[in-house]
């Protein structure tokens, strides 16, 4: 073994090489796979684990349990069940190479095979196509160790031929080029730009993983600029920003880039861990853009209604993606809201807040400090005169923070008195009433004209 190799297996962790040594004791064939193998490599050993073995899974299980492993039969259509030990899981796959793909979607069949090679063959990226042995070592057949190495996406086999059997492999492509900051070897990249179309047949939720995979990765900039066919393939609602000349003295750059730069600024300005909320947003916060613009007399374009616009097509594209709902409502009050004129007094950030919470209940602070680093992006990206606000925004998020320490209100529940305070002051009955007068009073707070004071609050509702 090479120095690599046992170093590879001394960070190999000890569930997973049980896992490995029980399937080996009783006969079998066992690597690890994928993911892990991939990633130890580069020095993190974080990832899962995945074993592949010669096992049928029925033997898997049975072996497993005989050790006194837990097994759930998690996925036995493909030969998957899933091992946990000491609370760790670890999916347990048969060798197997996929059938034919005629729908481009689904393999027809999966076959189960004898040979590890095969198996590692069906894999999508030379990278993610080794098994590694603690005993054996790394067998690599289509050299992923030196593509890693050189930060390099090549596709296993025939790109084409591997794109067309499965589309979404397109998608995963840039995804693992933004993970590794890799680049996608030539060929593999001819292959992408011909085979992006078949995304139209793949299952929206799949592509909503892959590109909420590519945000978490804070490289969808560059995404958006080097592998836009790709990107406009998965959302086809992108394609018109390409090339969309805003005719705007407020803007240097075309909608694409402008998004582009916006997404690389959240990243910035939120110190490479932005809410994916903001990540979202910030990717469709001008997607509208092209369908609100016009042109007045001057000439000068202008995109009246791009917010409310551009928050009905994030939620209709992102309820598409089956992302979870809690993040299209807060991503959808980002892009509805970022254009809304804040200044940095006290009164008009308690307005951000309460419209902030009024979209996403109980959400308003963290969304209230994404939306002004969405803002901060957006300023920056625009026209060198745009920058001057950002500084604007510094002092905002001063008073956000007072605003947020100092025991202010922006939702009715925050008030230092409550219906019944209402209802005893007012000497009226419960009912819609009650609500109109705690609103009334939310109001006067917000505008600073009563402090949120129990005492003043009582003595404004007696007055
Ligand atoms: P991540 O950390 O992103 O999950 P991963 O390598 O574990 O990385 P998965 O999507 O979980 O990626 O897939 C596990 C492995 O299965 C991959 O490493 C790859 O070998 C293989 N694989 C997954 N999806 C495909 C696909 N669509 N086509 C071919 N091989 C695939
Ligand atoms: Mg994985």
């Amino acid at each position: 073994m090479s120095p690599i190799e046992a170093q590879l297996a001394s960070k190999l962790p000890a569930y997973a090489r049980l896992v490995v040594d029980t399937l080996e004791a009783s006969g079998y064939e066992a690597w690890v796979v994928g993911g892990w193998v991939r990633d130890a490599l580069l020095g993190a050993t974080g990832h899962d684990v995945d074993v592949t073995t010669s096992a049928p899974w029925q033997q898997t299980a049975r072996v497993l349990r005989e050790a006194g492993i837990d097994v759930h039969e998690t996925g036995t259509a493909h030969g998957t069940v899933t091992a946990v030990v000491d609370g760790q899981p670890i999916e347990t796959t048969t060798y197997r190479v996929e059938g034919t793909y005629s729908d481009r979607r689904h393999p027809d069949e999966v076959r189960f095979v004898t040979d590890v090679r095969e198996d590692l063959a069906r894999r999508d990226f030379t990278v993610n196509a080794m098994a590694f042995h603690p005993k054996r070592g790394l067998l690599d057949p289509f050299g992923g160790e030196k593509d890693l190495a050189a930060r390099i996406i090549r596709a296993v086999g025939e790109a084409r031929r591997r794109f067309e059997e499965d589309a979404l492999r397109v998608l995963r492509a840039v995804r693992f080029a933004c993970r590794l900051d890799a680049t996608i070897e030539p060929a593999t990249q001819e292959a992408l730009v011909a085979c992006a179309h078949g995304l139209s047949d793949i299952a929206q939720e799949r592509i909503g993983q892959e590109l909420d995979g590519i945000l978490a990765t804070g490289k969808v900039s560059w995404a958006l600029m080097h592998e836009f066919d790709v990107m406009a393939a998965a959302v086809p609602e992108f394609a018109p920003m390409r090339g969309f000349d805003q005719r705007s003295p407020y803007h240097a750059y075309d909608v694409l880039e402008h998004t582009a730069r916006v997404c690389a600024g959240v990243e910035e300005f939120a110190g490479g861990a932005p809410l994916r909320e903001l990540r979202w947003a910030a990717l469709l916060h001008d997607v509208a853009k092209p369908a609100c613009w016009s042109q007045d007399v001057s000439g000068r374009g202008h995109f009246f209604g791009h917010p409310e616009e551009g928050a009905r097509m994030a939620r209709c594209v992102m309820g598409r993606l089956a992302v979870p709902r809690e993040v299209v409502r807060g991503a959808c009050a980002l892009v509805r809201l970022h254009d809304f004129e804040i200044s940095a007094k006290a009164p008009s950030v308690r307005r951000m807040l309460a419209e902030l919470e009024r979209m996403a209940p109980g959400r308003a602070p963290e969304l209230a400090f994404a939306l002004l680093d969405l803002k901060r992006s957006d300023a920056v990206a625009k026209a060198p005169a745009c920058m001057g606000y950002a500084v604007e925004l510094d002092a905002m998020t001063a008073t956000l923070r007072r605003e947020l320490s100092g025991g202010g209100a922006w939702s009715v529940g925050q008030l230092a008195v409550c219906g019944a305070d209402v209802i005893r002051e007012r000497g009226i009955e419960p009912g819609p009433g009650v609500g109109m007068i705690l609103a009334q009073l939310l109001a006067a707070v917000m505008a600073g004209d009563v402090p949120n004071e129990r005492d003043a609050l009582l003595a404004w509702l007696r007055w």
